[in-house]
């Protein structure tokens, strides 16, 4: 038996990476996360393009006016359908305008 809390550097499915993507807008990750998540990006196309959408969305939200910004990254992504509309619309922005 594993001990589901450790995370493998080898055995990071999408969702765990996915997570540990998203808490890291949040926490720093530990180095075995990190390197776990790295690993996988290397391996995997998705979330290699999910890596740097998160990238893409931490830097849009911070020029967001403070007023607009949400408490969390997290919330910001995964709560308001509002947020995330306006997330996809500066993503789209950004990609039409070249870098
Ligand atoms: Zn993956």
């Amino acid at each position: 038996m594993t001990d589901e809390k450790s995370v493998s550097l080898f055995s990071l499915n999408c969702r765990e990476a996915s997570r540990l993507l998203s808490e890291a807008m949040e926490r720093d990750l530990t180095s075995r996360e990190r390197w776990a998540l790295w690993i996988h990006t290397r391996l995997c196309g998705f979330c290699r393009r999910f890596s740097h959408q998160m990238d893409l969305i931490r830097r849009l939200v911070h020029k967001l006016p403070e007023s607009t910004r949400q408490k969390s990254f997290t919330e910001a992504i995964t709560l308001s359908a509002e947020r995330r509309t306006q997330i996809k619309k500066l993503l789209s922005e950004a990609s039409e305008s070249g870098h």
